[in-house]
C-alpha cells in the first residue's frame, strides 16, 4: 500500500473570505508548494440571510461552539440583510485571477451561497440550471474560460444539480461527503460527472468539542489518512484562511514532515477516469457529525466500472 495522499479543497463563501482569507491561503500554500482547489462564490454575498438559520434546530449548538460572529464578522452577517449583498466576483476578480495565475485549480462554489444552500431541494430543474448558469457565466467573465469543476455550497446536491453539471460537461465535481470517488446515482439515474467526495471531517465540525482539543486536531486528522487512499480535506477561506490560519499552517507543516503527498484534486480525478473501474454509488441526503442539517453523502456502491 502506498503512503496516504491528501487533496486540499477550499470553499470560499463570502466577500470577506475572498478578500482576506483567499490571499492568506494562497501565500501559505504557495510557500510550501502545496496544490489546492479554490472554489469561489461568484455572485452576491447574502450571508446575512443565514441569520434565519439561527431558528433552525441544531444551530444554537453550533453557535455556542464556534461563535459565528467572530468567525464571519458582523459586517458579513449583515450582508444581504440591511446592506445589499456585494457581487463577489465583480469586486474581487483580480484576487480570483491571481489564484489561477499562481497555478492553483479554480472552480465554482456557487452563485449565491445562502440561496443554494437553503433552497436547492425546493427549486425546479430549470431554476437550478439557471442558478448554475449564472455561476458559470460569472466564472467565465473572471477567468476567460469555462469552469472545469464545481463543489456545491453546503454540500447540497440533487438530481437537478447533477444534471446541470452533466450539461456543462465538467471534468469532475466535489459536492459530497463520503469515502472515495464514484459516479453518482439518484433514484436509478446515473450521472456522467465523477464525484470526488470530501473524506475528512472539517475543522469547524470538530472545533470546540471537548473530545477534540484544538492542539490535538492536526494529529487527529492526520491519523485518519488511509494508506493507498487520496483523502480530501475541505477548508473554508473564512476559517482556515482567517482566525485559524496559524492552526492551518501548523497542520500543513506537520503533514509535510510526515511525508504526506499533496495531490491536486483535478489530477487525482483525471488519473481515476483514465484508469477506469470507478464505483457507481448512490448519492443520498444524510447527516454528518458536527454539522447541522442534511447534505449529499455517498451511499453504498451499486456497481463497479462506471465510465462517463
Ligand atoms: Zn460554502
Amino acid at each position: 500500500m502506498s503512503a496516504p495522499r491528501l487533496s486540499i479543497k477550499i470553499d470560499v463563501d463570502t466577500e470577506r473570505g475572498t478578500r482576506e482569507g483567499v490571499p492568506a491561503l494562497r501565500r501559505l500554500l504557495e510557500s510550501r508548494h502545496i496544490p489546492a482547489t479554490f472554489l469561489f462564490s461568484l455572485g452576491p454575498d447574502n450571508t446575512g440571510r443565514a441569520i434565519r438559520r439561527m431558528f433552525r434546530p441544531g444551530f444554537f449548538q453550533k453557535v455556542s461552539r464556534t461563535s459565528v460572529v467572530s468567525v464571519y464578522g458582523l459586517r458579513t452577517l449583515m450582508n444581504g440583510v440591511l446592506l445589499p449583498g456585494p457581487n463577489i466576483s465583480r469586486r474581487h476578480a483580480d484576487i480570483m485571477r491571481g489564484v489561477a495565475r499562481s497555478g492553483f485549480e479554480t472552480g465554482i462554489h456557487c452563485w449565491d451561497h445562502v440561496f443554494w444552500q437553503d433552497k436547492l431541494h425546493k427549486l425546479s430543474r430549470a431554476r437550478v440550471s439557471e442558478e448554475f448558469a449564472k455561476a458559470r457565466a460569472a466564472y467565465e467573465d473572471v477567468f476567460g474560460e469555462p469552469a472545469r469543476t464545481a463543489g456545491a455550497a453546503g454540500w447540497q446536491a440533487s438530481a437537478s444539480s447533477l444534471a446541470a453539471y452533466d450539461e456543462a460537461g465538467l471534468d469532475y465535481a466535489t459536492d459530497v461527503r463520503g469515502d472515495h470517488p464514484f459516479y453518482p446515482v439518484i433514484e436509478g439515474r446515473q450521472f456522467r460527472t465523477l464525484q470526488v467526495p470530501t473524506t475528512l471531517p472539517t475543522l469547524d465540525e470538530l472545533m470546540g468539542r471537548p473530545e477534540y482539543p484544538l492542539d490535538m486536531l492536526a494529529d487527529f486528522l492526520l491519523s485518519r489518512l488511509r494508506p493507498g487512499y487520496n483523502e480530501v480535506f475541505t477548508i473554508h477561506a473564512e476559517i482556515e484562511g482567517m482566525m485559524m490560519v496559524d492552526w492551518f499552517a501548523g497542520f500543513l507543516d506537520r503533514a509535510q514532515s510526515r511525508g504526506i503527498e499533496f495531490v491536486a484534486q483535478a489530477e487525482e480525478a483525471a488519473r481515476l477516469m483514465e484508469q477506469g473501474g470507478v464505483d457507481v454509488a448512490e448519492l443520498r441526503q444524510g447527516e454528518v457529525d458536527g454539522r447541522s442539517g442534511t447534505m449529499a453523502v455517498q451511499g453504498p456502491a451499486c456497481a463497479k466500472g462506471g465510465t462517463a
